[in-house]
């Protein structure tokens, strides 16, 4: 219901031979939140972090301070987790801003879905902890049930009651401003009720835009790949590697269970294929969605989506495998008849690495192990057989009929990461630094999902409010520390007088 809906930016994969062959015009839909709390405030609220492994890979490619030790903290201090009665307390925390809870009713198979995982062999485990391979009822950035978007939780508390906060809605930012001879930013342009208006910064300027915008607000202010920027016609201030690097968690739809009855969706399981290496990191995910079984196989093009369909009755449970360590890398440009306010051009590559589609197709087959458990039987849960219309050519549930679906059906969980990768500054392909600090630019930092390095293998919205608080640590700490240093000097000067 949110997705294409007045608060999505309505963007859409451009046409690719690998991916989205079966969709309308052969593109994917990319939903992004355009509203305050962005993609959180559509989002499905799972509250995953990814396996700590992930950031100590980020440490490693020369991200100082971003190991699991050093992220932990941040994690936690964001956190208000309501249950702690049922989690490892030691990677939890209380009286965050953002209230973090299991839904307070579980319906029955949600719990039979757990228990048919653990048939399987996968452990019942807190899946933001250490251990990530297992299943577990999952958490959600919601408070008492309710949706609780960043926006909920961050900003409306503080909403006109800082006087150093002022929030202007409606306001679609076209640039950065930046001197050029300087490289040094101080401002953001705007268009508002029409008027270009501009806000100039005393200290700095964030950019938060997101993973497909931050990148194009940075090409459009000067800062990208020359070549790129010289074709839209974009005086460069800054040659970086904007916008390359892009990754997302792919999924696929077609895989459906029918029903005997109601589900849930809040049930979650990572396990691995035989193609992971990483002793314990899993490289599929899966989740869960409600579908109306008739509905699904009328729609040609597969448009229907839980989220874009109010659903009162529903028959059927789509397994969604996800894979979780793309090799695969994408690319955003800008839309080169509009660069300003024109759709982005998003070059997903989905599945231009064959492992990726190896990895996805080994994830439904060890999805469909669930229809053998006990509980599957109990509840009267059945694979339904039916071919889909791209595929029905090939036997069904042989691996190039999965392979068919994959690229024929690919859908995404919403995950874009990565187009302004945070790396040092001997990494080429790195925007921005470990301080978050744009490479070559002054007084410029991106604090949102763009600046992963590496996409973490579970959900994106924790990570990104983990990322915001170490940005605010950073930001805190230069400017802290540059007001003591003043205070300081004008007390020596005061003496020497
Ligand atoms: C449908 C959907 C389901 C998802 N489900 C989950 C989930 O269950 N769990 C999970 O962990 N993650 C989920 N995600 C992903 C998660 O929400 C995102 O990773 C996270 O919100 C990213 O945060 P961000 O700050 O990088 O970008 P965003 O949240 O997209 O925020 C960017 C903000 O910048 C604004 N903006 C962009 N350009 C401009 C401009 N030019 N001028 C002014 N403002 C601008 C946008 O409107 C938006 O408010 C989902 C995402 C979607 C879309």
């Amino acid at each position: 219901m949110l997705q294409r809906s007045s608060i999505d930016w309505g963007y859409a994969t451009q046409p690719s031979p690998h991916s989205c062959l079966a969709r309308d015009q052969g593109r994917c839909n990319w939903a992004r939140g355009k509203v305050m709390g962005g993609s959180s405030t559509i989002n499905y609220l799972i509250y995953i972090r990814g396996h700590p492994r992930d950031y100590d890979e980020w440490e490693h490619k020369g991200n100082r301070g971003w190991s699991y030790d050093n992220v932990l903290p941040y994690f936690i201090k964001s956190e208000d987790n309501r249950n702690l009665e049922k989690i490892d307390t030691y990677y939890h925390g209380t009286g965050g801003y953002q209230t973090v809870e299991f839904f307070p009713y579980q319906d029955e198979n949600t719990i039979g879905i757990v228990k048919a995982y653990q048939e399987l062999g996968l452990e019942y485990v807190d899946q933001n902890s250490e251990k990530m391979i297992g299943t577990m009822l999952l958490q959600h950035t919601t408070r008492n049930g309710e949706r609780l978007s960043t926006n909920g939780a961050f900003i409306r508390p503080i909403r006109q009651k800082r006087e150093n906060l002022s929030v202007q809605p409606n306001s679609h930012v076209t640039k950065i401003l930046i001197d050029s001879k300087t490289k040094i930013a101080y401002g953001v342009e705007y268009l508002q009720k029409g008027k270009l208006v501009q806000a100039i910064a005393k200290k700095e300027v964030i950019l938060s835009a997101g993973s497909i915008n931050s990148p194009v607000l940075l090409m459009l202010s000067g800062v990208g790949p020359a070549d790129h920027l010289s074709e839209n016609g974009i005086r460069i201030i800054k040659d970086l590697a904007v916008g390359f690097n892009l990754q997302d968690h792919t999924t696929i739809d077609g895989v459906v269970f029918a029903l005997t009855n109601y589900s849930a969706t809040s049930s979650n399981a990572f396990v691995q294929t035989k193609y992971e290496k990483e002793y314990d990191r899993p490289d599929i995910q899966f989740s869960m969605d409600t579908v109306n079984v008739a509905d699904f196989y009328t729609d040609p093009i597969l448009t229907y989506n839980t989220a874009l369909l109010p659903l009162s009755y529903y028959d059927g449970l789509m397994l969604r495998p996800i894979l979780l360590n793309p090799e695969s890398r994408g690319r955003v440009l800008l839309n080169s008849s509009d660069p300003t306010f024109g759709t982005p051009l998003i070059y997903a590559n989905t599945f231009t690495k064959e492992i990726d589609l190896l990895r996805i197709v080994e994830g439904v087959k060890q999805g469909l192990n669930l229809e053998a458990t006990h509980m599957f039987k109990h509840f009267g849960i059945r694979l339904a057989t039916t071919p889909l219309p791209a595929c029905e050519h090939i036997k069904f549930g042989s691996d190039e009929y999965w392979a068919c679906i994959a690229m024929a059906y690919t859908s995404t969980i919403f995950h874009p990461v990565g187009t302004c990768k945070m790396g040092p500054k001997h990494d080429e392909t790195a925007v921005v630094d470990p301080e978050l600090k744009v490479h070559g630019i002054k007084n410029l930092r991106v604090i949102d999902s763009s600046i992963m390095p590496k996409i973490v293998r579970g959900n994106t919205n924790a990570p990104t409010i983990m990322i915001a608080e170490k940005g605010s640590d950073f930001i805190k700490a230069t400017w802290l520390q540059k007001h003591h240093e003043q205070s300081a000097n004008t007390f020596q000067l005061t003496d020497f007088f």
